[in-house]
């Protein structure tokens, strides 16, 4: 229990999540004509778990770790959502990703509720062996809540395939036969959809070439691109943005980042960071800080690290025309009251970052009808449902004469109310 309580951060967020979240919530709902019984439901997880847990470390020792699940909404399907690895996931920062999973995958209409899970952990802190069974014990206190038909989770940060095929053979092991379309986001070798690890890069880019068209702004070699964080989400969109001619100036991980102003080698810094596990010491680069990275001289800004990074302190020195969230919750309602102010275009995670959902919606119908597709079919889709939900959007904004953000919700909200109401209350 010491150990427990070792792992549990007490001190609260700054600005937690869940904050940022409600509020975005409560702004949204102002625009639509709702009965306050359906506003009160939504606003509400369905359930939530807190399971805590035993590891043997490899000293022999055993450490409890504390571990969460929230299903926000199961009002359009099953629920769906990251697991994510970190010591900063909080009850509350679960709540908030949930709750965004629920309007992104209505967002984008894809028949699924919303969901997330965390366990308090740095994975890096962990061998191999010790990651594993952390895995495998989470995965089995999550048994009776998980299911191809009710809760099908994924990877977020600091998750791997690696750990989503842990994750499915202990369900497999359990229920007795293999279940691949238990978690999405596996190695494709047992059931992952091709496309899934570049897809959220691929979205957060795809979303940002069809803003720019609308900004006027086609000549992407000319167009200098700022991404914050390397993660999955990161170093995929700076790959996809180099590969479609963007000029990426700057990227950045946990420890800071690097900048060049006429442009990296994204394939070298691809390869520097998977040889050394840093940005750091990047030839042909300067250093510079997160906080520089947020406010370097930039049209396109790609905050892709995770919540709460814009705020009140930095939103009014930012220099990018255009902000794409490829992080859930990167901006504070405060900050974003600011960059409305100032007149810059912010396409919201709930969009700009759905890339992923999408393509595991498509990893979990292959492993229901068992017919992979290939990968051009895959990106083909994709661009088809991104480019869709873009433009959705952007009609919701102009009739509401709203920002990108408040008719991203309005929709994916008005789409669960609309379900819920057909439904109908139980009992
Ligand atoms: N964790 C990702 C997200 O925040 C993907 C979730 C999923 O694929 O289910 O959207």
């Amino acid at each position: 229990m010491v150990a427990a309580l070792m792992n549990t951060r007490v001190e609260p967020h700054i600005t937690s999540a869940y904050h940022t979240a409600i509020a975005q919530y409560n702004r949204a709902t102002q625009y639509l004509d709702l009965e306050d019984d359906l506003v009160d439901f939504m606003r509400y997880p369905r359930r939530e778990f807190t399971v805590n847990f035993p590891v043997r470390r490899d000293n022999g020792k055993i450490e409890m770790f504390t571990g969460y699940r929230v299903h926000h909404s199961t009002v359009l399907g099953p629920s769906k959502g990251g697991i994510r690895y970190s010591m900063d996931v909080t009850l509350d920062e679960v709540r908030a990703l949930a709750m965004w999973m629920t309007w992104k995958c209505a967002l984008v209409n894809i028949p699924y509720g919303g969901a997330k899970g965390g366990v308090l952990v740095d994975p890096k802190s962990l061998s191999l062996r010790e990651l594993e069974n952390l895995t495998r014990r989470y995965a089995s206190e999550l048994i009776p809540l998980i299911s191809p038909h009710s809760d099908i989770p994924a990877p977020d940060m600091g998750t791997t395939p690696q750990i989503m095929a842990w994750i499915m053979d202990t369900y497999s092991m359990t229920v007795g036969y293999s279940v691949p379309a238990i978690v999405t986001g596996k190695p494709i070798n047992i059931g992952g959809s091709q496309g899934r690890t570049e897809a959220t890069g691929r979205g957060v880019v795809i979303c940002t070439m069809e803003a720019l068209k609308q900004l006027g702004k086609s000549n992407k070699s000319k167009t200098n691109v700022a991404i914050q964080g390397f993660g999955n989400v990161g170093s995929n969109a700076a790959a996809y943005a180099y590969e479609m001619g963007f000029n990426v100036v700057a990227v950045s991980d946990i420890y800071g980042g690097i900048y060049n102003a006429n442009g990296l080698d994204i394939p070298a810094v691809l390869t520097h960071f998977k040889q050394t596990g840093s940005l750091t010491n990047f030839p042909e680069s300067e250093p510079l800080t997160n906080d520089e990275l947020l406010t370097c001289r930039c049209d396109v800004l790609i905050p892709a690290a995770m919540e709460n990074q814009i705020t009140e302190d930095n939103a009014s020195r930012i220099q990018a025309k255009l902000i794409v969230e490829g992080a859930n919750g990167p901006t504070t309602p405060e900050a974003d009251d600011i960059i409305d102010d100032r007149g810059i275009t912010l396409v919201p995670d709930i969009l700009a970052n759905a890339g992923g959902v999408v393509v595991s919606y498509f990893e979990w119908v292959q492993d229901l009808q068992s017919f992979a597709w290939d990968k051009d079919e895959v990106f083909r889709q994709l661009q088809r449902i991104m480019v869709n939900s873009y433009y959705g959007t952007v009609e919701v904004a102009e009739k509401h004469q709203v920002n990108m953000r408040m008719a991203a919700q309005i929709t994916a909200i008005q789409r669960v109310a609309d379900a819920l109401k057909t439904r109908g209350f139980y009992p």
